[in-house]
């Protein structure tokens, strides 16, 4: 994939660049030549992933917090481009910690921009959430569904990032490209469903106890076809704000799921028992598919079902 004039010769900050989705941004943005800067606090993100660019001059890696202006302004110094990864991906995490997302995403993000705001740089990507959503009366949802009514707390930390980061654009004549992701699995998936399973499984081979009715259904896409779909509408949209959706085009629900891992790890009559109720967790949108009309016009073609992406994910992580 050729990057065209969005990126091209760029410097670029990937801050979360050490995590799950941020490493995979890595490997696309070193592939294409950028230089690559990651800002990672490494608590949730590892060494191990980006560890194959160690020694490559396009490639540096700093130790850092966002929640610490001084080390994010730094890093800020120069830079042209910023993708802006880093956050507490966990969902379930609002309904037991109330602080955790407002600083690790809301209080990062604000330090981010203020960063950004006082080096001058103008273009920001931003990886947010369906969660954002909250239980959508129209599905697909497309990303002028409104109003926008987040039920978790992770989904109101993101969305209060997205407001954060248009107001800066408009304010301060900055470029934004916002994401909403679907889930999005694949290699080094480090925590979800998926992982979870694999890891019940492990635990005891006769019996999966699944969150909720395991009819939850819900889109899933892997990670490789996440990373393209970015860099084409990077490349094929210049609005001082773009936001698209990014997603599968149908859904699989939590039993199928369940079935999948047992059936990739070779096991056999494995009792699934359920904790009961729509939901996985307070929190948790029973169903969920986003339209990708506004992404599949930049020329993005997706070749991934949710069902192979669980499948490739499922094979990918029991083998590590
Ligand atoms: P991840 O936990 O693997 O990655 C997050 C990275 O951010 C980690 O490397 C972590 O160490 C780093 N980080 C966290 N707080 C930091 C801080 N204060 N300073 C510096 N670094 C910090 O999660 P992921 O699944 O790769 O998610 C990446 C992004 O995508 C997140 O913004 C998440 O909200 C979003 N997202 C993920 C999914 C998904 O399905 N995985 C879905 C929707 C949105």
């Amino acid at each position: 994939m050729q990057l065209e004039s969005n990126l091209k010769n760029k410097k670029i900050l990937v801050t979360g660049g050490a995590g799950f989705i941020g490493s995979h941004i890595v490997d696309i943005l070193m592939k294409e030549e950028c230089k690559v800067i990651v800002f990672d606090n490494l608590s949730s993100g590892y060494t191990e992933f980006i560890e194959h660019h160690t020694g490559n001059p396009n490639f540096e890696f700093i130790n850092g917090n966002l929640l610490t202006p001084h080390e994010i302004n730094m890093a800020c110094n120069d830079i042209d481009f910023v993708f802006h990864v880093a956050a507490n991906p966990d969902v379930k995490l609002g309904a037991v910690d109330t602080k955790v997302h407002f600083d690790q995403n809301i209080t990062a993000t604000y330090n981010l921009l203020e960063a950004m705001r006082k080096n001058n740089v103008t273009n920001i990507v931003f990886t947010s959430t369906s969660t954002v959503y909250g239980e959508a009366e129209i599905i697909p949802t497309p990303e002028n569904y409104g109003p926008l009514i987040p039920i978790s707390l992770y989904g109101a930390s993101k969305l209060a990032c997205e407001a954060l980061i248009t107001s800066y654009s408009h304010t301060f004549d900055m470029k934004s490209w916002i994401f909403r992701f679907a889930n999005i699995i694949g290699e080094r998936s480090t925590h979800g469903i998926i992982v979870d399973f694999i890891q019940k499984l492990k635990d005891n081979p006769h019996e999966l106890d699944i969150l909720g009715d395991g009819r939850q259904s819900k889109s899933y896409l892997h990670v490789s076809e996440c990373v393209k779909a970015i860099m084409f509408a990077l490349n094929n949209s210049n609005e001082a704000v773009n936001i698209f959706n990014v997603g599968s085009e149908d859904t699989i629900n939590a039993t199928e799921i369940g079935e999948i891992v047992v059936d990739e790890m070779g096991l056999e009559d494995v009792e699934f028992t359920y904790t009961g109720g729509k939901r996985g967790w307070k929190g948790d949108v029973p169903r969920m598919l986003l339209g990708i009309d506004k992404l599949k016009d930049t020329g993005w073609v997706p070749e991934y079902s949710s069902r192979r992406s669980v499948k490739e994910t499922v094979k990918s992580l029991i083998c590590r």
